[in-house]
């Protein structure tokens, strides 16, 4: 793939940021929308705005047929078995919810164990400790090397027959550190627990397979990988799906209302109530089109060069600490002696290049890693060793600057 090319269909890397040519590096926060996601959305809106599963009337059809298409996009996006696994919420955070509320909630007692890692999202952390306090369940913690990956001999210590839920990213929004999840299901199944999956940093960056990974859920976002905010989804195994209750209750999810007492339609339907996100999903699919076009396998290799440059021009740099380990994906977090991070990004901002900077809803990580804030560049299928080389070069003035300051 040549990144040049890509660069092309976003139209808002087009511009200019304080004078200067915008560098967009923190994708990983939300990604860039190319044309054709853009124009999915228009179309939509323009010719044919409706509800979906209820009016016979053409419009309508046309807007569930959208829906229902964007569905098996997805499904066969992760290779799941049936789109009957593939429920579309708002995002990572909702389908994680939708797990720890439904199946947590539903299925742990005291004396249960949930599992996660030290590198977890804010959303991958605080479902389960909400299940731990409703349900009595301990949560616990498997500790990371000193690079910041995760060893198995770790995980095997953790995980035990008292083990419920294991729940760990595939790929950590801060570290960049990519967990094997095969290895680490295996390890959940064998002691009776099941294994689900923070895809949010993964899926937008590399081939995902529900059934060769074998998890039995998997969340992730479509703003993350060319898609609209407020559009996601949740895969589920379908025997746990069905014996699990909806979240929320209201109209699209039910068969049968009655004074008292209701049922719910079949799955994936229950788990969406109300009028589920229909420009979202049409969106997603665009998006899903998009990058299997370009291929993830082109993608992934293309951000792993750009990581691995990145990682080899900033190492360089003198009083630059990076956090996490070398084999990784596109993401480079980092600190500056005696800066803040907030201090780096907004002399970076005045450059034109955008990176974030804080503590990346990853509080524990921060407090693992004995630091308050990072400032993180991250890349996608847009970005260019010329990107890399405006950061390299704004850093280096970020230092002489501050280093005359103190
Ligand atoms: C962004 C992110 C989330 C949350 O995604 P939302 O789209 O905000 O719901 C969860 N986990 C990881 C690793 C993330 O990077």
């Amino acid at each position: 793939m040549d990144a040049k090319e890509v660069r092309k269909l976003f139209p808002i890397l087009n511009q200019e940021v304080n004078g200067k040519p915008l560098v967009y590096l923190d994708s990983a926060a939300t990604s860039q929308k190319p044309l054709p996601v853009i124009e999915a959305l228009d179309k939509y809106y323009r010719e044919y705005n409706s509800n979906v599963h209820r009016g016979v009337h053409t419009l309508g059809t046309k807007a569930t047929d959208a829906y229902e298409g964007a569905r098996e996009k997805v499904r066969k996006f992760i290779n799941a078995k049936s789109t009957e696994e593939v429920i579309f919420t708002r995002g990572t955070t909702t389908a994680i919810n939708t797990v720890a509320a439904s199946y947590g909630r539903a299925n742990l007692r005291e004396g249960d164990e949930i599992v996660i890692t030290y590198m977890e999202h804010h959303s991958n952390i605080i479902p389960w400790q909400q299940v731990a306090k409703h349900t009595g369940a301990t949560l616990k913690y498997i500790p990371l090397q000193e690079d910041g990956s995760i060893s198995l001999e770790e995980v095997e210590k953790t995980v035990t027959s008292n083990t419920k839920i294991v729940s760990v990213a595939q790929v950590s929004n801060v570290l960049g550190a990519i967990n094997p999840i095969k290895e680490i299901a295996k390890i959940a199944h064998k002691n009776g627990a099941i294994m689900v999956v923070d895809g949010a940093q993964s899926a937008p960056h590399m081939k995902i397979d529900v059934q060769d990974l074998d998890c039995d859920f998997f969340a992730f976002s479509g703003h993350k990988m060319c898609g609209p905010t407020g559009i996601g989804v949740l895969y589920g195994k379908k025997a746990l799906l069905e014996k699990m209750e909806p979240v929320e209750f209201g109209g699209e999810m039910i068969d049968f209302v009655g004074l008292y007492e209701s049922t719910w339609k079949e799955l994936p339907w229950k788990f969406e109530g109300g009028t589920p996100i229909i420009a979202g999903a049409i969106g997603l699919g665009a998006a899903i089109d998009f990058l299997e076009q370009i291929g993830l396998n082109n993608i992934a290799a293309h951000e792993h060069k750009l990581a691995q440059y990145a990682l080899e021009q900033m190492s360089a740099i003198e009083g630059l600490t990076i956090y996490g380990p070398k084999e990784r994906a596109g993401l480079v977090t980092f600190n500056i002696d005696g800066v803040h991070p907030h201090d780096v990004a907004t002399v970076l901002d005045a450059e034109g290049i955008a990176v974030r900077a804080g503590h990346h809803c990853a509080q524990p990580l921060m407090k693992w890693l004995n630091v308050s804030a990072t400032a993180r560049a991250s890349l996608y299928l847009y970005n260019t060793e010329e990107d890399i080389d405006k950061l390299v070069a704004a850093l280096k003035k970020t230092k002489e600057y501050f280093g005359h300051v103190f």
